[in-house]
């Protein structure tokens, strides 16, 4: 058994405004590979899994946080194929229990490696040692984005999205924007909205993607994984509003600058956009647990 090719719904944001909103619904494709990470790992596991290995393993990276690695762990479990995350902070190591990700990603099996901030930055010297040490095991990059993933992001692209002028996803390390870009039809636009501040992005989107329908626009507060209460308030009447629940690390932090651009005409009378909802809700439990402790406003959900 693979990963099928699952379809999610389009559904229309109702505005009242001189543009239209719609949301593709990739957060529903799994209940626990979701959103943009089930098509980035599409093509990589799918291909694993036709390989004859004496004993599968799928080793990949992360932070804390991070819904790829709780991903992988569920591939692991639907899969019973062992997974190591090597996981960025030692101090974790004593207290990774509290975090509700690894927590999760344990219970569905994965191992953990912990590394210094120092070791984690060297990632390619780490994946040439585990590769040796493991010559089965598929390793998979931080966040999932390698060609492979760049390729298995055209299965969110479909007839029913070819009408849009705009097509919009947050951007991480920006393996979802390069296969939404590589993948558009030619008068499409596509908008990444950045959560992390990293100058390479635009290069190395350009390299994976081969075309420049794409631009750029920040939608973080500062730095990586930062909540904002004014976020959290948006997230929270959203889903009063509309049923459907962001995540605060990106799909959040897209929808608000999504909002805001709206409001400042950003977008010629008539536009048709379509932003991804590419999932990460599983972060939830964990944002909401360093809210409650600094006595912030929570998720509700
Ligand atoms: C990982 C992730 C992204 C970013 O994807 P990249 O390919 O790394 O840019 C966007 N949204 C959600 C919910 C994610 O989990």
């Amino acid at each position: 058994m693979k990963l099928p090719l699952i379809s999610v719904p389009i559904v229309e944001i109702p505005l009242e405004k001189t543009v239209r909103l719609f949301l593709k619904r990739e957060d529903l494709v799994h209940p626990e590979i979701s959103g943009n990470k089930y098509w980035k790992l599409f093509n990589n596991v799918n291909q694993y899994l036709e390989k004859l290995a004496p004993e599968k393993k799928i080793i990949t990276f992360g932070g804390a946080y991070s819904n790829h690695i709780f991903t992988i762990s569920a591939v692991g479990k639907i899969y019973k194929i062992s997974t190591l995350g090597i996981i960025r902070g030692e101090e974790l190591r004593e207290k990774w229990k509290d975090n509700f990700t690894l927590k999760k990603a344990s219970d569905n099996g994965m191992k953990f490696c912990f590394v210094s901030r120092a070791d984690y930055r060297d990632k390619e010297n780490l994946t040439k040692k585990l590769q040796e040490e493991f010559p089965d095991a598929l390793i998979i990059p931080e966040g999932g984005s390698n060609e492979l993933a760049v390729e298995g992001i055209q299965h969110m692209l479909t007839n029913d999205t070819k009408e849009f002028d705009y097509l919009c996803s947050a951007v991480g390390t920006g393996g979802t924007l390069a296969g939404i870009s590589r993948s558009a039809a030619e008068k499409q636009k596509v908008l990444g909205f950045k959560v992390v501040e990293d100058s390479s992005l635009e290069n190395q989107i350009f390299k994976w993607s081969g075309k420049k329908n794409f631009e750029l626009i920040s939608a973080g507060f500062g730095s990586y994984g930062k909540i904002t209460d004014e976020n959290i308030r948006f997230i929270n009447d959203f889903n009063d509003k509309f049923g459907i629940l962001l995540d605060p690390i990106y799909t959040g932090k897209m929808m608000q600058k999504l909002f805001e651009m709206i409001d400042d005409n950003y977008f010629e009378s008539g536009s048709k956009i379509l932003a991804f909802h590419t999932g990460g809700l599983q972060g939830i439990e964990g944002a909401n647990a360093m809210l409650r402790n600094k006595k912030r406003e929570e998720i509700r959900f």
